[in-house]
């Protein structure tokens, strides 16, 4: 009796679970409680969200490390689904970030990008570069009232880790921002071009 009560206490116990904006009760039942129906109504989450909630929950058991986390949101770019965890996460989904990748990948049927969730754009940014850096951000504001985040990053378009456009799409689909890139040599670098074009002359 004990022992029943005990796996009852464990089963609805939510914070031994991975946290998502989808009750945990709906996504084993397949049904939405009134409260996540509105939600979906209202458009703070997404079928695409339950989608992926109901995913990690199912397994969660093979990765004991998503317990700890939280599930933010779920973006489809198209080609991509980004999954947004909470911060601090992707430390702790490290040792399993690989395999949860394609897990997730496989089953949503294209490729997954994990990311943490960022109120800066650009750190997340940053976090997608890497190892190239951003060297200065700013906001263009349109006179058409949107907004336009300009960065410039140190390096090469040839050693962008992921593509341009699925670069705009992330940061568009978060943020809600155009994103417009120039790309500049590291300064190690152009001091090199100065010299050789001093010793020319
Ligand atoms: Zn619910």
């Amino acid at each position: 009796m004990r022992n029943a009560y005990l796996l009852l206490q464990y089963m609805f116990s939510e914070d031994k679970l991975v946290y998502t904006p989808v009750c945990y009760f709906d996504l084993k039942s397949g049904i939405l409680c009134p409260r996540c129906e509105a939600k979906l109504r209202s458009g703070e989450i997404s079928e695409l969200d339950i989608e992926v909630a109901k995913l990690l929950v199912n397994v969660e058991s093979k990765f004991p490390q998503l317990q700890k986390a939280s599930f933010i949101r779920a973006v489809d770019t198209g080609e991509h689904t980004i999954i947004v965890f909470g911060q601090g996460d992707l430390a702790r989904l490290n040792p399993i970030l690989g395999e949860l990748r394609r897990v997730v990948s496989d089953k949503l049927g294209k490729p997954a990008i994990i990311l943490e969730n960022q109120s800066d754009p650009r750190m997340l940014i940053e976090d997608l570069l890497s190892p190239l850096r951003i060297v200065a951000m700013n906001t263009l504001w349109i006179p058409d009232g949107t907004r336009e985040l300009h960065i410039i990053v140190s390096g090469s378009k040839r050693n962008l880790p992921i593509s341009e456009k699925i670069l705009h799409s992330i940061v568009e689909k978060l943020y809600g921002t155009s994103l417009r890139i120039t790309f500049e040599p590291p300064i190690e670098q152009r001091r090199g071009v100065k010299r050789r074009i001093q010793k020319t002359r």
